[in-house]
């Protein structure tokens, strides 16, 4: 492409394409992005970015894999798409069976959705439903966690933190639900049992209404960058079974390996009614997601009226993307995975941790390969940006939040370049806003 080519391209984009929570045209130009390999994104002049955010948690095994890209090539020789409704296929199958033997042994029947967002919607209906199926059609709402984050849709909408949701933008058409305050006790710190004093007062109180709680397991993503204790996980657990509600855990964020466990219920070691499976199902290839639930709930829907799941996607369990999930849970599971992640948080934790104590800093967190540097202040992304681009590292700020989570595949030099990057923010006046 030349640069007139380039520019009209950059151009028409910049006047029709929509970009996730942005304005048209956008506030912030877009990086022409032509190429990835690895741990790295091409730019459209011929840079090269070493990317700290996998594409936002799923590509974990780097870009452009050759066993991924040779699993899809292969699919796609044989069907790229088929309809799920009454008809199946191989992919499907080895998928769903795979999925079955990884995840917590309760976890049986497996719902493939198209993205992290539908999958959330199919669990809070699915738990609506197992309700009804048991001859209790009262209970019907959720409560979810201050704080959380499950997606874009309304459902996901309506169990996500009414305030960092901008629910009262929407007041009018969310469904209501209940919020209880976010657990307090970090990761690491002595688990405080008060934490769950909210959630326990309100299951206490509504648990005749309600069908289910979801939350995101030990890292509350796009609310905050959070990591609690595994303490809250299974005092939550404990509640739901003494109340009779389902516990959903959206683990879409988290999933295969993230926190330093392939899941992150398995740091509390609890099973939950329904699991969220998504973003680095497929290895960050293309998109899918699943709902991932007991037989208790699946059978108890199929043997009561109407006998059936009322939900069925168009491209459900579409065939190229189980093909990318099926070779991406392959080489996580035939990789050193546990040994790589540790390593990453160790580079995350030398990189990061000495600027614990620096002014305008509020906390340096990290678990598994995610590292975290919160700030009193949001941060100027659209002056870091060009800071990044500069010193040839993408990572993309969000309000006080300076982040990374990188592909499993980083380096050690890798990491101390992406560390680097976000202490460089921190020491920049560009950092502040105010
Ligand atoms: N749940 C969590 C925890 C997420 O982080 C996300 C994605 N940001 C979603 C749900 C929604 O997934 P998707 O963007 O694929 O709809």
């Amino acid at each position: 492409m030349n640069e007139i080519q380039m520019e009209s391209w950059r151009a028409a984009e910049r006047e029709h394409a929509w970009h996730p929570y942005a304005g048209v045209p956008p506030h912030i130009a877009n990086i022409p992005i032509v190429g990835a390999r690895g741990m790295t994104l091409q730019l459209a002049d011929g840079r090269m970015l070493i990317d700290g955010m996998s594409s936002w948690w799923a590509v974990i095994h780097g870009y452009n894999h050759p066993v991924l890209n040779a699993a899809i090539q292969d699919q796609l020789n044989r069907a790229s798409h088929v309809m799920f409704g009454g008809i199946t296929h191989p992919a499907a199958a080895e998928l769903v069976e795979r999925l079955v033997e990884i995840t917590p042994a309760p976890l049986q029947t497996v719902f493939l959705a198209d993205s992290g967002s539908v999958s959330v919607e199919v669990a809070l209906k699915m738990a609506i439903q197992y309700w009804y199926a048991r001859g209790k059609p009262g209970k019907q709402r959720f409560i979810a966690l201050r704080r959380g984050y499950h997606g874009d849709t309304s459902g996901a909408m309506s169990v996500s933190d009414p305030e960092n949701g901008m629910h009262s933008l929407f007041a009018d058409s969310l469904l209501k639900q209940w919020h209880a305050e976010a657990p307090q006790t970090t990761f690491h710190g002595n688990f405080d049992g008060g934490d769950l004093e909210s959630m326990a007062a309100l299951l206490e109180q509504f648990h005749d209404r309600i069908a289910g709680v979801i939350v995101e397991p030990i890292v509350q993503g796009a609310g905050g960058m959070r990591f609690y204790h595994p303490g809250y996980l299974k005092g939550l657990h404990e509640l739901c079974e003494r109340w009779d509600v389902l516990l959903i855990a959206d683990e879409i964020a988290t999933n295969f390996g993230r926190t330093g466990r392939l899941f992150a219920c398995e740091h509390a070691g609890i099973a939950p009614d329904i699991m969220c499976l998504g973003k680095a199902l497929t290895g960050g290839y293309m998109t899918l997601a699943a709902a991932v639930t007991t037989e208790e709930v699946s059978h108890t829907i199929s043997n009561a009226d109407p006998g059936v799941f009322m939900h069925g996607p168009t491209f459900m369990a579409n065939p190229l993307a189980c093909a990318a999930a099926i070779a991406s849970i392959r080489v996580l599971l035939d990789s050193p995975w546990e040994d790589n992640i540790a390593a990453i948080s160790r580079g995350l934790e030398a990189g990061l941790r000495p600027y614990a104590d620096v002014s305008g800093v509020r906390d340096i967190r990290v678990l598994g390969a995610i590292g975290v540097i919160e700030m009193e202040q949001p941060v100027d992304i659209a002056a870091v940006n060009h800071a990044y681009i500069d010193q040839g590292v993408w990572l993309r700020p969000f309000n006080k939040l300076i982040y990374t989570m990188p592909a499993f595949i980083a380096t050690e030099k890798d990491i101390r370049r992406i560390t680097q990057a976000m202490c460089d923010t921190v020491k920049a006046a560009v950092a502040y806003r105010g």
